[in-house]
């Protein structure tokens, strides 16, 4: 029972995982989603598993292990165009596929429950930026974050104009558009890291995918809290984040809460545990 109590977050997401997968198996009438959905969800239930046993690389392992999978396995192998292209492409074509239920569950839907989880442990643009030099940003936040609803815009654009100029082989434009897109992505973030000495700045200025997981996130069920009786101000927490979240002010409009990837560095900070998850 007390190994139930222990592991019970893992536990949630896989049957959650697991919900969506047979969910969209019988619905869709196709066994990939069966496998898709639950090995996300596996990967996802043993990296939050690892966390709760104090294994420090738990996060890059659910980030390589989704990670990986999707962009390697679905967008290089299979030729599905996971990005946000490949979102309004699916949408475009007013089938709810691949791209399409991959943005409702992770980044649209998603969100409402688990924040920006796909930020911190999927996303496989952040699984290498997460690996720079600068975790902590060095630098104060820039207003730049406008920026992204021009790339948010651009994405849009660039689809619509593929089905006005009513492409041959569109499938084919749109894989190396992946291909192209993620390149660009790398060195557009890679760049943007070394510039401002911060890991996360394309997640702060220039994805467009944030505009979708920000709202939701929000709303979120899943987010770190603080306990004001026991917090003693010493601000610790505040100097590890990655996203200059000021997580111990408990409202949901608390500075930069919606960019909050549920990296859980302030509560392994924080000397007196006023901060959960
Ligand atoms: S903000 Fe964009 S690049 Fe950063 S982790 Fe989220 S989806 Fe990935
Ligand atoms: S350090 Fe805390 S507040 Fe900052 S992103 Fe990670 S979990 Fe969220
Ligand atoms: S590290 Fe803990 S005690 Fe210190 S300010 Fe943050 S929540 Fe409060």
């Amino acid at each position: 029972m007390k190994l139930l109590q222990k592991y019970r977050a893992p536990l949630l997401f896989l049957l959650l995982f697991e919900g969506i997968a047979v969910g969209l198996w019988l619905w869709l009438d196709n066994p990939f989603y069966l496998f898709n959905f639950s090995y996300i969800g596996g990967g996802l239930s043993l990296a939050i598993a690892l966390y709760i046993r104090g294994f420090r690389h738990a996060r890059l392992v659910a980030q390589l292990l989704v990670g990986g999978y999707m962009l390697v396995y679905l967008g290089l192998i299979r030729g599905e165009n996971m990005q946000i292209e490949g979102f309004w492409y699916y949408l475009f074509l007013g089938v709810f596929e691949a791209a399409a239920i991959h943005y409702a569950v992770a980044k649209i839907a998603g969100p409402l429950f688990f924040g920006r989880g796909w930020c911190g442990y999927a996303c496989w643009t952040a699984m290498v930026l997460d690996l720079l030099p600068y975790p902590v940003p060095a630098q104060p936040r820039r207003r730049w974050g406008w920026m992204r609803l021009a790339t948010f815009a651009a994405a849009l654009l660039f689809v619509a104009l593929l089905f006005h100029l009513r492409l041959p082989n569109l499938e084919q434009v749109m894989f190396r558009s992946f291909v192209a897109g993620n390149l660009a992505y790398y060195a557009a973030g890679v760049l943007l890291a070394f510039r401002l000495k911060d890991n996360r700045a394309f997640c702060k200025y220039l994805c467009p995918v944030a505009v979708f997981l920000k709202p939701a996130s929000y709303f979120a069920r899943l987010r770190v809290t603080c306990d004001e009786d026991k917090c003693v101000s010493c601000g610790k927490c505040r100097q590890v984040c990655p996203m200059d979240v000021d997580m111990t002010d408990n409202r949901r409009s608390r500075a930069n809460g919606t960019e909050c990837i549920l990296c859980g560095r302030c509560i392994e900070a924080c000397p007196t545990n006023a901060l959960k998850l």
